[in-house]
């Protein structure tokens, strides 16, 4: 996907609904809001709901399981058009599961059904007993976990399935990439790995692997600031594999030419190591 629709994408899953709201939010001007906007309109990922507000567009996915009691995405997810808060149980939940306005429910509980209930999970991960929604965005895989049990995410068997997710997705063995984000009230954390990003920004993150499952990344603040991390990640790459080796900065403001900056740190840190 373009990267100011992704942005745009972002904005919206994070809150933004109005045009305006994705401008204060992305810093992005309104033509490129604007064109973003009918872009992805045009693709049927975007739409624009009757008060006038935009919202995703994410096709209804077969599920393969039941809720049973569970009602634990009325509970953490944000309904808007109830004005249903995060985290705050709807009042139309029934005791015993259920929703009491079942055929009245608005769109966005229409459209929704978590990634366990979709087969993507074992039973474990069945909602109700871990305390964690997990549900695919546009490009994103969101763990989102209830405030009441927040650590819940760290522990076994999640932490270790949450990181081989992030993997699948960063290394795109997946059918086409994702990002892995744990949600946990107000706090937003991205997985690359083992590698915890916390706070990530609306425009990205440039990574590059230090282990098998650890990552160097630096948190982008903009579209250009974006490009630059990126490009000097390839460069990092081309070093590396023209040498073998290349040593990573750890500044996160990186501007062109790269190669000899990183040229110059390898080579210091080489002569360190060789003392
Ligand atoms: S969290 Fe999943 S299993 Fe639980 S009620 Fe929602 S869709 Fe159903
Ligand atoms: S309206 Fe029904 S389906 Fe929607 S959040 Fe409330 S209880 Fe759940």
């Amino acid at each position: 996907m373009d990267q100011v629709n992704l942005v745009v994408v972002r904005a919206l899953e994070s809150g933004a609904t109005t045009t305006k709201a994705i401008i204060d939010a992305t810093g992005l001007s309104r033509l490129k809001v604007d064109r973003a906007l009918s872009a992805l309109e045009k693709q049927k990922l975007v739409f624009r709901e009757s008060q006038g507000s935009w919202a995703l567009g994410i096709p209804v996915a077969p599920t393969v399981r039941q809720c049973g009691t569970c009602t634990l995405c009325c509970k953490v997810l944000e309904v808007t058009d109830l004005g249903k808060p995060v985290n705050t149980a709807c009042k139309h939940i029934m005791s015993g599961g259920g929703c009491e306005i079942y055929a009245q429910r608005p769109r966005q509980c229409r459209t929704f059904s978590c990634a366990w209930l979709q087969g993507h999970f074992d039973d474990d991960w069945f909602p109700e007993k871990s305390g964690i929604v997990p549900h695919f965005g546009m490009d994103t895989l969101n763990i989102q976990v209830d405030i009441e049990n927040p650590d819940r995410w760290r522990e076994e068997p999640y932490y270790s399935k949450i990181v081989e997710l992030s993997l699948n997705g960063i290394r795109m063995t997946a059918a086409r990439p994702y990002a892995t984000l744990v949600i946990v009230g107000d706090n937003k954390y991205m997985m690359l790995g083992r590698t915890i990003v916390p706070d990530p920004t609306l425009f990205g993150t440039a990574f590059v692997p230090l282990t098998l499952d650890t990552f160097q990344y630096w948190k982008a603040k903009s579209l250009e600031h974006l490009q630059r991390l990126n490009e000097r990640v390839m460069e990092i790459q081309r070093i590396q594999q023209e040498f073998g080796y290349c040593a990573i900065p750890e500044d996160d403001d990186p501007q062109p030419p790269y190669r000899p900056a990183l040229l110059e740190l390898s080579k210091a840190q080489a002569a360190t190591s060789a003392k």
